[in-house]
């Protein structure tokens, strides 16, 4: 889990014709399909309309008192590329040590250019850790990345996120009072939720996945329960299993799902809970025999997986490897290869010995990284449609010039700070995480 890929700087130089079909739907000049054209304006044309754009799919509606993005400085929306990284290497050489810019790895690459570390949202946060008088961390990620770095980080550090839009449609889907809803059903329910049964267990214990906000962190830590990466998962449900009946899991439904099937727990005791309908559409009696009630959530970038994709990679790459992202819906997962987390993706691809060919489920932008950093395999996205994630996607250089060159006259934009009465419960939730070993 700490093993970061090293910056750029110290990478081998990734070749820029890789990213071409990224670069091509930007330009407007992509010749294959792509999930939608919206991506060849800039982000801030689609900061302002309702809906996360392509990728994060436009059917995700924003929910209300989402952050959103005052007007990006005309310079910065018309400066040509090459100026851009140009101002941006020059504010980091100016700022020196005083500022840290992590980068997510489903960034896309001219960002990923200027990282100092390139990593998943937790190894992004221990990295902010581990750079404790850095006056500013600039996370070119999205907003739930932004709050983990802010619990995990010295108060008197900034943790900045370059476009205030940049959300997770999936982190969104799970609403701090659509979750305190839920938990007054389920103690109606299961009576109270506190006190443990004759074998220490509680009724119900609240995992959320990273890929949450504060808000719904805070609630778990109050609760007794904890938070779960997509690489400890199993682990962390061994925890709340060890100390409640059942689980509460959420936002991501299809993680929950393969995971605790994985675990050998069967599907009819994982009903689904969508916070628009009483008792979240089960019967009480569904409940009471439920071991994994599994939240209303998904990510709309890995949910495009499907098993005719699969199906078409191993008839027209016979031998061909597939691994997907737990964050796929368990059918993909089935028909895969191999399931796991970006960092699990990554090392097998490092670990393969003899040139093979890959075919891997997750965002598009990783995929063509990793492409580029391994030649000898053929390296290629199960989903031909191009689509990244288009929350990330709105970290453009343009917003990272902007919040970089504010830091060299003395301000500080679109700093993201968690309230202490969120932080103190969310940190005893990510500490739980941190202290739970495998069985
Ligand atoms: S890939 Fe999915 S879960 Fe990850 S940030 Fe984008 S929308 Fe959220």
């Amino acid at each position: 889990m700490t093993t970061l890929l090293p910056t750029p700087a110290l990478r081998e130089p990734v070749d820029p014709s890789v990213d071409h079909e990224i670069q091509a739907i930007v330009s407007g000049r992509s010749t294959t399909e792509t999930c939608a054209t919206d991506l060849a304006v800039g982000p801030w044309d689609f900061d302002a309309r309702p809906g996360y754009g392509p990728g994060s799919s436009m059917g995700d509606v924003i929910p209300t008192g989402a952050p959103r993005q005052g007007e990006l400085p005309r310079e910065y929306r018309e400066a040509p590329e090459a100026e851009l990284a140009d101002r941006i290497r020059a504010a980091k050489a100016t700022l020196g040590d005083r500022v840290v810019v992590l980068g997510h790895f489903y960034q896309r690459e001219e960002v990923i250019a200027h990282a100092d570390y390139v990593g998943d949202s937790f190894q992004l946060a221990n990295a902010a850790l581990a750079h404790p008088h850095a006056e500013a961390i600039v996370f070119c990620g999205v907003h739930f990345m932004a709050e983990t770095a802010d619990l995990l980080s010295r108060p008197e550090q900034a943790v900045i996120l370059p476009n205030l839009a940049a959300g997770c449609s999936m982190a969104d889907m799970a609403d701090i009072d659509q979750v305190e809803e839920c938990w007054e059903q389920l103690a109606d329910v299961y009576g109270d939720l506190d006190t443990p049964d004759e074998d220490g267990r509680v009724p119900v214990i609240p995992v959320t996945y990273m890929n949450s906000s504060a808000a719904i962190k805070g609630f778990v830590g109050r609760h007794g329960g904890i938070v779960c990466t997509s690489s400890n998962a199993r682990t962390v449900l061994e925890w709340a299993f060890a100390r409640g009946r059942r689980v509460l899991f959420f936002p991501d439904q299809h993680l929950g799902r393969n995971t605790a099937k994985a675990m050998g727990v069967p599907l009819e005791q994982m009903p689904m809970w969508n916070p628009r309908k009483p008792l979240g559409g089960s019967t009480a009696d569904e409940l009471v025999g439920a071991r994994v009630i599994l939240w209303h959530g998904f990510c709309s970038v890995h949910r495009r997986f499907t098993v005719d994709q699969i199906d078409r990679a191993r008839a027209e790459h016979p031998g061909v490897r597939v691994i997907v992202h737990p964050e796929c819906p368990m059918a993909v997962v089935d028909a895969a290869d191999e399931a796991g987390s970006t960092d699990y993706i990554r090392k097998a691809i490092q670990a393969a010995t003899e040139p093979t060919t890959f075919a891997i489920g997750t965002e598009i932008n990783l995929v063509q990284r990793l492409a580029a950093e391994h030649p000898q395999h053929t390296i290629f996205c199960l989903d031909p449609v191009v689509c990244p994630c288009s929350t990330m996607y709105r970290i453009h250089p343009g917003y990272l010039a902007w919040v970089l060159e504010g830091l060299v006259r003395g301000e500080v934009q679109n700093r993201i700070t968690v309230p202490a009465e969120v932080a103190d419960p969310a940190r005893l939730a990510l500490e739980r995480m941190l202290a739970a070993k495998p069985s």
